[in-house]
């Protein structure tokens, strides 16, 4: 593992750091509406949008390791994100990469990047979370489409999306129960589809059920060969879970509760002079740290050109634990304060603290549970026996 970036990379690293400072200098107002405008056009022109997406596909071309000086720089700035499809852009568009046909990276990749519409992701059905391998939802084939019937859940954003990224079964083999799944990019319009949207505990829906009743998917949209889906299924989570685990956002987090802390007080003084505030802020930043180091290695390996697999979930698991002690700290700074929630006059940070409180179970469940990747790091990591 090599922790130090090469001269070529720390002179990428000033050029970004040129460009953020142009862009967002300390006097740009983040929450402008015109500034996201301005920002997703300027960041597409650099293509730093799939900024290690191959450069036939619309995407940067760049190196893993500029694609993390990017992100690293893009937190320390406070940059808003890069392009809008964050599904697409994450996993889907990954996916599609590694194991699309030519005609499907050229019809679908350039989307992703421009953001035209959203993708969801069509993976769990009631019953069927950690033990994906059991879904149900099934597809037939008939001529040259297959005819999908089935329902899934907790699709995220999808009575937003255009497309779905969905795993069917094509057949079932008792024995091997990985067999026998299917990775289909389907039409979120076409008939047959209905969804019903889920309120959550914060008030609002991000997640539906989704249902197919016959619904007709042309073969030329499967990704990858038919009963191969679990490999498709293996790398979008793997890149899920990288995705979900990202340092770079508790870096930012990190700053924010520090920041929160010089503006509350505690005993007469502000709570950042609390030896006790001082020392739980220390210690988060050693675990943020921790996975920062971890990234790293992540890096190091896609780097010698090996794919992401089960060390991912290291990282998923501490985000989970981090994001949730984190915003409980936060609310415990906020004293009275923290039962406002956003819109409430005197609400501290617009109710962001509470919102991150209430919706810790995206972070935590959503990619996959804690004891699930608790049984994958010991399983596959650590070579325990199997629970
Ligand atoms: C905010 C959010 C967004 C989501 N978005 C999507 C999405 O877009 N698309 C999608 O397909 N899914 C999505 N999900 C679903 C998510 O992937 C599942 O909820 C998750 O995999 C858990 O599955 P489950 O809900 O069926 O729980 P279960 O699998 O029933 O788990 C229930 C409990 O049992 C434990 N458990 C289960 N099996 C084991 C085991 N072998 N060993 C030890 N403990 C075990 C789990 O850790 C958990 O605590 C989302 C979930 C959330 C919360």
């Amino acid at each position: 593992m090599d922790f130090a970036f090469d001269p070529a990379e720390e002179a990428f690293r000033d050029e970004v750091r040129a460009f953020l400072d142009e862009q967002l200098g300390e006097h740009v107002d983040r929450h402008d509406p015109q500034l996201m405008t301005r920002w997703l056009r300027a960041v597409r022109e650099k293509r730093w949008v799939g900024f290690s997406w191959p450069t036939e596909y619309g995407g940067g071309g760049g190196s893993l390791a500029q694609q993390v000086i990017l992100k690293e720089e893009m937190a320390r700035a406070r940059a808003p994100m890069l392009g809008t499809c964050f599904m697409g852009l994450q996993w889907v568009g990954p996916a599609i990469l590694a194991y699309g046909t030519e005609a499907q990276k050229r019809e679908l990749l350039p989307d992703i990047l421009d953001g035209t519409y959203q993708w969801c992701t069509g993976f769990s059905e009631p019953g069927v979370g950690s033990d994906l391998a059991a879904l149900q939802c099934r597809a037939v084939r008939d001529g040259v489409d297959y005819v999908v019937s089935g329902q899934k859940i907790w699709t995220s954003i999808a009575q937003a999306s255009r497309k779905i990224i969905l795993l069917v079964r094509t057949s079932w083999d008792p024995a091997n129960k990985h067999d026998g799944i299917t990775c289909l990019l389907a039409d979120m319009d076409s008939p047959g589809v209905s969804v019903r949207p889920i309120e959550n505990m914060a008030g609002y829906a991000m997640f539906c059920e989704v249902f197919f009743d016959d619904v007709r998917v042309p073969v030329a949209s499967r990704l990858g060969e038919e009963g191969q889906g679990w490999r498709v299924t293996i790398t979008s989570l793997a890149n899920e879970r990288s995705g979900i685990a990202e340092v770079t956002g508790m870096q930012r987090k990190l700053a924010d509760l520090r920041d929160l802390a010089r503006r509350v007080e505690r005993g007469g003084r502000t709570a950042s002079e609390d030896p006790a505030v001082r020392r739980r802020l220390g210690r988060f930043e050693a675990r943020v740290e921790a996975m920062r180091l971890n990234g790293l290695r992540y890096l190091t390996r896609q780097l010698r050109g090996e794919p992401l697999g089960s060390e991912t979930s290291v990282n998923k698991l501490h985000k989970a634990q981090l994001e949730v002690e984190m915003a409980e700290f936060a609310l415990e700074l906020e004293g009275p304060a923290s039962v406002l929630m956003k819109g409430a006059p005197g609400a501290l940070d617009d109710g962001r603290w509470q919102h991150d409180a209430l919706s810790w179970p995206e972070t935590v469940i959503g990619g996959g549970t804690p004891n699930i990747q608790r049984n994958i790091i010991a399983e596959r990591i650590l070579g325990l026996p199997k629970d």
